[in-house]
Order: structure tokens, then sequence, then C-alpha cells
């Protein structure tokens, strides 16, 4: 079972993320990883197979400013545990990042429609189409590319998104899988 995180507010976002990770690893997980945007609006990605130690240690020395993010511990359904296959999933351009727990049914369907409209994809697992798709979507609201997304994706799944066109928000989706959402003094927790 795997989980996700997320965080926007006003404190530095990656400890925040790490203490979610630690707090969801007894469920089980094989791979973690972590997305932030910076002050500057650009988005990062660390991901890592093994375990929260593993993505720690990879983000060692590494900029993991910023007050926005998102995190998931993965149990893999599509694609071997591997760096390539951990969460978060980008879109080509790495400006939207994904994480997912559950299961996209019809996926293997909506990547061959994307890579027809020139996406690229790395890795072997069932929620990068999701990257894919928001981007696809984008037409410089998330919000309303996340609802086309979830008429258009058949499956479990509860999301995290962040993008950096939009480096004030975080968005959330779900459908089957839980998700819980927790907000107070200008802080949102997922
Ligand atoms: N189906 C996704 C994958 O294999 C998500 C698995 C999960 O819920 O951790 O990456």
């Amino acid at each position: 079972m795997c989980g996700i995180v997320g965080y926007l507010g006003d404190r530095p976002a990656y400890p925040m993320l790490i203490q979610g990770l630690r707090r969801l690893e007894y469920r089980g997980y094989d791979s973690a990883g972590v997305a932030l945007v910076h002050e500057n609006g650009t988005l990062d990605v660390f991901k890592s197979k093994g375990k929260v130690a593993d993505l720690e240690r990879a983000t060692q020395g590494q900029d993991v400013s910023g007050t926005i993010g998102i995190a998931h511990t993965r149990w893999a359904t599509h694609g071997e545990p591997s760096d390539l296959n951990a969460h978060p999933h980008t879109d080509v351009k790495g400006g939207i990042a994904v994480v997912h727990n559950g299961i996209i049914e019809n996926h293997e369907s909506l990547r061959r429609y994307l890579e027809s409209t020139g996406a690229r994809f790395v890795s072997q697992t069932d929620t990068e189409v999701i990257a894919h798709l928001l981007n696809h979507l984008y037409q410089g609201d998330m919000r309303r590319a996340l609802i086309r997304a979830m008429g258009m994706l058949e499956g479990s799944y509860a999301l995290g998104v962040i993008c950096d066109q939009e480096p004030n928000a975080l968005f959330c989706a779900r459908n089957d899988s839980p998700l819980v959402i927790g907000a107070k003094d200008g802080e949102g927790f997922i």
C-alpha cells in the first residue's frame, strides 16, 4: 500500500513531507520521492528506489527549498521498483509533477493516444499517463485540466499534483482510493 503526502503553506515543505512519508512507512513500499516548487517558481523532483532514508541521501546537498510540495511511497503495480518508476512522475517539460495511489485501468489506450500527440514516456508505470494527460489538457488552469482528466481516467486514484505555471497551488483528486485533506491558518495538507 503506497501513500501520498502534500503540503502547501509558508513553512519549509521538505521536512514536513519527509515526516509524512515516515508516518506512512508502516504500510510497506518499494521506493519514495518528492517534488517541490522553489521560490523562483521552478519545480524539482527527487526520487529513489528503496527507503525514505535512501531518498534523504539522494537529496543531500540538493536544493530542497520551497513551501509547496508532494511526496510518495510507492508499492509497484505497473513496472518494477526502480528509480525511474518511482513517483513523482512529470510531463515532458518537467513542469507538472504527479503522485498517485491506485491503478489506472485504461493506461495503455491513454498512453498510445498521448504518444501520438508527441508525449515521450520514460517509465513503465500506469501513473505517468496522468502527467502527460494533464499537460495535454492544460490551458492555464490546472483545476480545470484535472477535472477534464478525471473524465478520461478509469480506475482508482488518489492524486497530488503541483505545477510550475501555478506555483502557489497544490491540487488533489480522488476516485475509490482514500485521501484526507486538512486545511488551517493558511496551510493545506493532503
Ligand atoms: N500504479 C502505480 C505504480 O505502479 C501506483 C502504485 C501505488 O499505489 O503505489 O506506480
